[in-house]
């Protein structure tokens, strides 16, 4: 593999935090200098087996031959325009396709945005829009963004929140159903009624969003039910539901959405990360009148929806029908939590393995009990992991929950290489 010369992660460190803010924290010490499916190289040559998936922005693995190839066409015919300029294609199809794979018996519309923060602050716009209402409901635990909305709609304060108030008003955090530590989904719905009573009259609530897996939270999976009375309170409210979708969606728990597995139709969705494999792109998707609701001009934005995002997003589409990945992250998913299962009968630190689809977790806790979070042995295990080669990331409320998010195109072989890895880990650390 091609090697730059004089460049070592150590060197690149300390360059790296000579000129940039600290604020960008780093989970690794390492700098990429070539990824392939669910492998990377870093600039000294060392190879590692990516089950972190660069936060799960690659489903479809480090440069898919086929999104390679879509967006090397699309190069060659145009770079950019805006969209509200310039109108092109891709943009209209990938809305098309988006739009007849998200749950509900109704007519759907799509609006494409960079990240998965403006996803969420334009489903926020959206549903302020549509109902003429302000409030908007959120859960403990969860996670939307970085920007000042979603960081007010986000729960964990460090270090997401520290510092960066005042924050916008109106948003109320309800409680996230965690059945490992005894809140039940009839607790949730409980802590609705009392923002309710509390804080804001039903009719002035535009949206309650929730994630159907906590991502950040620490995969934290939303039982059906939960989803499922949701949505009944807001029908009997008029108010708007919103599944932020952006760790869950395009594929990763086994249905294109994860709220399908509930039977649920939310009336508006957003998603990003894994959409165009690695290509900046982040979409909401909704009702058509609702999200109609805003006037022209209202939405949109210079990058939003780049035809060179929309391209690879569409390949993405492609890749996911011809290789089957929705079964695939499936099958990912049971060949992972075999293995954890297997670590966990053998380490009694590891309290609980769960997920949905390929997006798999284990929480960690001292001597097993959940009251005691081990956020420094998931700090151990991922730095020896490093080590010994595979990329592991923490997540969770207290930081004691190692995620993967492995590309669903890895083979078995590498699959169950850093399965290995993972359970030399523990045998080592633990
Ligand atoms: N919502 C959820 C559920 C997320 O997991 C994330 C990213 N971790 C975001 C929103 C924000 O996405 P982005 O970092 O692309 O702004």
């Amino acid at each position: 593999m091609h090697r730059e010369p004089n460049l070592t992660n150590a060197a690149l460190l300390a360059r790296r935090q000579a000129a940039i803010p600290r604020g960008v924290g780093h989970s690794h010490a390492i700098f990429i200098a070539k990824g392939e499916n669910a492998e990377i190289w870093d600039v000294e040559g060392r190879r590692f087996i990516d089950f972190a998936g660069g936060i799960a922005v690659l489903n479809t693995g480090h440069r898919h031959p086929a999104v390679i190839q879509a967006v090397k066409e699309q190069l060659d015919k145009y770079t950019h325009t805006c969209f509200q300029v310039l109108a092109y294609e891709p943009y209209v199809e990938l809305a098309e396709r988006i739009n007849a794979k998200a749950p509900g018996d109704f007519a759907k519309k799509t609006l494409f945005l960079t990240t998965g923060s403006e996803a969420v602050e334009n489903a926020i716009k959206i549903a302020r829009a549509s109902t003429r209402r302000s409030g908007v409901i959120c859960f403990s635990g969860g996670y939307h963004g970085r920007t000042l909305l979603t960081l007010a709609m986000t729960g964990k304060v460090v270090p997401y929140k520290a510092g960066f108030g005042p924050f916008p008003a109106e948003i109320f955090h309800a409680t996230f159903p965690n059945a490992l530590h005894g809140v039940t989904v009839d607790d949730s719905m409980a802590s609705i009624e009392t923002i309710f009573k509390n804080d804001i009259e039903p009719s002035r609530v535009a949206a309650i969003i929730i994630e159907p897996v906590q991502g950040e939270g620490g995969f934290v999976v939303a039982p059906p039910e939960m989803l499922q009375r949701l949505r009944a309170l807001c029908d009997a409210h008029g108010i708007l539901m919103i599944c932020d979708e952006v760790q869950t969606g395009a594929g990763r728990t086994g249905t294109w959405f994860a709220v399908e597995q509930s039977g649920v139709a939310p009336d508006l969705i957003t998603m990003a990360k894994s959409m165009a494999g690695g290509f900046p792109i982040s979409a909401v998707v909704g009702r058509a009148e609702v999200m109609d609701a805003a006037a022209p001009g209202g939405l949109g934005g210079t990058y939003a929806g780049s035809p060179i995002a929309c391209a690879a997003a569409l390949a993405v589409l492609d890749v996911f029908e011809k290789e089957n990945l929705l079964e695939r992250s499936r099958n990912v998913g049971e060949r992972l939590t075999t293995a954890l299962k297997a670590m966990a009968a053998r380490h009694a630190c590891i309290g609980d393995v769960r997920g949905m689809g390929a997006m798999v977790a284990i929480e960690l806790f001292k001597n097993g009990d959940v009251k005691q979070p081990d956020a420094d042995l998931a700090k151990r295990i991922t730095a020896e992991a490093t080590a010994r080669g595979l990329i592991l990331l923490t997540c969770g409320t207290y930081g004691n929950v190692i995620r993967i998010l492995v590309p669903l195109t890895a083979s078995d072989a590498v699959l169950d290489e850093g399965l290995g890895i993972m359970a030399d880990c523990f045998d080592a650390a633990a």
